[in-house]
């Protein structure tokens, strides 16, 4: 009788978490193929790239928490094979680790840039704590650095390096930052930000290849696809990232982009669980399934998983929600605006845009599915109700920041 959770990240560390305090007294195995303590990510692109944050700071739970908790941590190991049949998991040394449930909590890992120069020195990702140690040590020897990529961890990145003072480039291949995700009316305020910090945005750009400096090994520009040369001493890929799936694709589980869970977290065999990055879950509230590369999403869907295993019926019905830091921006996003701008009609903003000081709202049907908060705070708990409410509003009263979120939707 034991749970094996297979990854050390956030979600696995929060899952052995609930099952204990749930009540769950069997044996639990945490695999972590990183030797690091499990620890949150988000501050690798931000305080702690930029020095402010200690390392401790990141770490879910201090080292004694484990054993006090009867946890068998295990660093360093990987999860090689899954053997379904007979409910064990091979790690790479051979050793079988079996399970009564098995949870899945693999993450994602960046994805490479695939074009010549790839692997020259100096090109750098983010994903780990030794990532963020790298690229700090890189940001201080730097003179000219480019980011490659314009969602949330190349800004961030970009961020930390104007502010230790570095000439920045952001190559970003759509028309803005973040379009995709925030659509051409919202997107702007991210682009303006950078802007005037001074960051050099090349907008629609693709990058052809990384030319090493003098012929040598080491990255020395970026050839965009107009034959632009950027030069660069040193070059961060934040290309995005993909859900580590290996495991799970080869022991035949269900795989779209991610492990394709129910709102229990359920895999599909019996048994095995996935949360966090990796998993796919059917969302009720959508009625589709979601994957979220999000903090909060790996903080809350382990109570679920530790709660399907624990035998009670409590569905995962959280809505998506993250939040960047940027400069002297902050900002919370919760709900969820469809794909590619699909799943809305209708921008709305309160507050002053000019001054960073707003909330924004999509709408579909005048009803609100997502609202971000910039600069301005205590308001993600009424915009997210605003959202569980689909209750349709009136644009109007919601622009307006005399009238207060709760009353928006009391007077649809
Ligand atoms: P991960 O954190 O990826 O952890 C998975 C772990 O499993 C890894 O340690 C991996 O080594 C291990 N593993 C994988 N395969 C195996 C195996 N076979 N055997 C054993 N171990 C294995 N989100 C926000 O909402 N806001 C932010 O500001 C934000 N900033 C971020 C900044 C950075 C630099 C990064 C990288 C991410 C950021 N995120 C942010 C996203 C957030 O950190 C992720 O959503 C979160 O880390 C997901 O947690 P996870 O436990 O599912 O996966």
């Amino acid at each position: 009788m034991s749970v094996v959770v297979v990854g050390g990240g956030l979600a696995g560390a929060r899952t052995v978490e609930h099952l204990r305090a749930g009540g769950y007294g069997e044996r639990v195995v945490l695999l972590a193929q990183e030797t690091e303590l499990p620890y949150e990510r988000p501050p690798l692109s931000k305080g702690y790239l930029q020095g402010t944050d200690p390392r401790e700071r990141a770490r879910v739970h201090d080292e004694g928490w484990y054993a006090e908790h009867d946890v068998d941590l295990r660093l360093g190991v990987t999860a090689a094979q899954l053997d379904l049949g007979a409910q064990d998991v091979l790690d790479a040394d051979g050793t079988r680790h079996g399970f009564e449930h098995l949870v899945l909590a693999t993450g994602s890992e960046p994805r490479r840039l695939t074009v010549p120069g790839a692997d020259l020195d100096g090109v750098l990702a983010l994903r780990t704590l030794d990532d963020s140690d790298r690229l700090r040590a890189a940001i201080d020897r730097a003179t000219r650095v480019v980011v490659v990529g314009g969602g949330w961890i190349g800004l961030e990145v970009a961020a930390a390096a104007r502010t230790a003072g570095r000439h920045v480039a952001l190559v970003v291949r759509g028309a803005l930052p973040l379009d995709r995700v925030l659509g051409p009316q919202t997107a702007p305020l991210f682009a303006d930000l950078h802007r005037e910090h001074g960051v050099d945005l090349r907008l629609r750009a693709d990058v052809a290849e990384l030319v090493p400096d003098g012929g040598g090994s080491r990255v020395g520009g970026v050839l965009l696809a107009d034959g632009t040369l950027l030069e660069a001493d040193l070059v961060v890929a934040a290309v995005g990232a993909a859900p580590r799936v290996g495991l799970a694709e080869r022991a035949g589980l269900t795989v779209q982009d991610g492990v394709v869970v129910d709102q229990h977290l359920r895999a599909s065999a019996p048994h095995v669980l996935a949360v966090g990055d990796v998993a796919r879950a059917h969302h009720p509230f959508y009625g589709t399934h979601l994957r979220v590369e999000h903090w909060d999403n790996a903080q809350h869907q382990p109570a679920t998983a530790a709660a399907t295993i624990l035998g009670r019926d409590e569905p995962y019905t959280r809505l998506p929600y993250f939040y960047t830091d940027q400069y002297d921006l902050g900002m919370e996003y919760v709900g969820w605006a469809g794909h590619d701008g699909r799943g809305y009609d209708e921008v709305v903003v309160r507050g002053d845009a000019a001054a960073r000081e707003l909330v924004v709202f999509w709408l579909h049907g005048r009803r609100v599915v997502a609202g971000m908060n910039v600069n301005v705070w205590d308001v993600n708990d009424d915009i997210r109700a605003l959202v569980t409410s689909r209750a349709v509003v009136d644009p109007r009263a919601l622009a307006d920041a005399q009238v207060p979120l709760p009353e928006v939707a009391r007077r649809a």
